[in-house]
């Protein structure tokens, strides 16, 4: 599974989550969701209290950040760099958010200056941003975003689905206010859980608003007793949380630590460098002209003069039986995309997948003009 996700789950963590079914308001079931709060706190780097797992996918939990954040009527400025911005300002707008974005072609991305021109012009509530861009395979810097959202007063917004443990963030110190990540990327779990945390500034806002969050499902007062974050003495049923998959997303968590996250963010990228030479000597380009700003977890592949990409992506899996992806968005058409996330993060995987390119590349239809 070399696609932009899911990735590959390791036997341990399939074993995990199948573990028996239990009731979802056991104590022992508590104790697991207090485990993952913790494994979520370190992933992040972050101290925040309110820390959960979202049931249900990475849009789960974009949809539990913006729904909880925003009211209707208040200003939402999306940076759309490819999809997620996107995405985020569509989600806004269903609630009746004032939108607006800052955009930038597909492979770029913002500077600080460029940022703070807009937040002083459209002064908005929430400013989103994609750590890890995985439709165009860029990697945003973020340092002094969040000071920059701070002095607008504006609450800092990070999607990091595609990029949480394999590229350095530090949630507290980079002043992010709501960080959300999926289960099925690096942490090789299955799709289904979605680690998001909420900062002091951002619940101050959510906990003082003046009209309910549109969907109960997501709405955090709920999710806040559920996990145990609002200091209540006892939690009430809310809805029933997936078990077996906090099982798994457990598992992955202790995984994570086990490894460390420093050094899971120098193995990804040591591993994204290699395969990006691998390309670079088969005469590939790739799609992220500024090597700092290349997501270690996504690599986007120019798709090569001449080809369909959809034949090479065709053939690597029926010829190789490996999964990786053309573009998705802005960048259909444009790239080809690699996943090397957890577990697959590794030389050898980009021995085969490299292998599987050439052989593509010899036998598939190259057309002359
Ligand atoms: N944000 C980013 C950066 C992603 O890469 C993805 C998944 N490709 C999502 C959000 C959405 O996650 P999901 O597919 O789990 O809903």
């Amino acid at each position: 599974m070399f696609g932009p996700g899911p990735s590959n789950v390791p036997q341990r963590i399939l074993e995990a989550g199948s573990n028996p079914v239990i009731g979802h308001m056991h104590p022992e079931i508590f104790e697991i969701m207090n485990d993952i709060k913790s494994g979520i706190q370190y992933m992040f780097q972050t101290q925040n209290n309110m820390t959960l797992a979202v049931s249900g996918t990475g849009h789960t939990a974009m949809e539990c950040a913006i729904f909880n954040t925003v009211e209707p009527g208040e200003s939402v400025l999306s940076a759309v760099n490819g999809i997620w911005g996107e995405r985020a300002a569509d989600m806004a707008e269903r609630i009746g958010a004032r939108v607006n974005t800052i955009v930038a072609p597909p492979g770029g991305f913002f500077t600080n200056a460029e940022i703070e021109q807009a937040l002083s012009k459209y002064r908005p509530a929430v400013f989103f941003l994609a750590h890890g861009e995985s439709s165009t395979g860029v990697l945003h810097p973020l340092d002094g975003i969040g000071q920059l959202c701070h002095k607008y007063n504006c609450l800092f917004l990070v999607d990091s689905v595609a990029s949480m443990g394999g590229a350095p963030l530090y949630m507290d110190q980079h002043g992010i206010d709501i960080l959300y990540t999926g289960s099925q990327k690096v942490l090789n779990a299955p799709p289904g859980t979605a680690p998001i945390s909420f900062s002091e500034r951002a619940c101050q806002k959510i906990f003082n608003r003046r009209t309910k969050p549109v969907s109960f499902f997501l709405d955090l007062s709920w999710l806040a007793n559920y996990w145990g974050c609002d200091g209540k003495p006892s939690r009430v049923y809310h809805h029933t949380g997936p078990v077996t998959a906090f099982y798994s997303l457990r598992e992955s968590l202790a995984v994570l630590v086990e490894e460390g996250l420093e050094n899971s963010w120098e193995r990804h990228e040591k591993v994204a460098e290699y395969f990006h030479a691998g390309l670079e000597n088969m005469g590939l380009k790739l799609f992220v002209k500024e090597k700092k700003a290349r997501l270690p977890t996504v690599t986007t592949i120019v798709a090569p003069h001449g080809y369909d990409w959809k034949e090479i992506t065709t053939y690597i899996m029926k010829t190789h039986n490996l999964e990786i992806s053309g573009g998705l968005g802005p960048s259909v058409g444009m790239v080809l995309r690699v996943g090397l996330m957890g577990c697959n993060s590794s030389k050898a995987s980009v021995d085969m997948v490299l292998m599987a390119l050439k052989d593509a590349l010899k036998h598939c239809h190259k057309s002359k003009v």
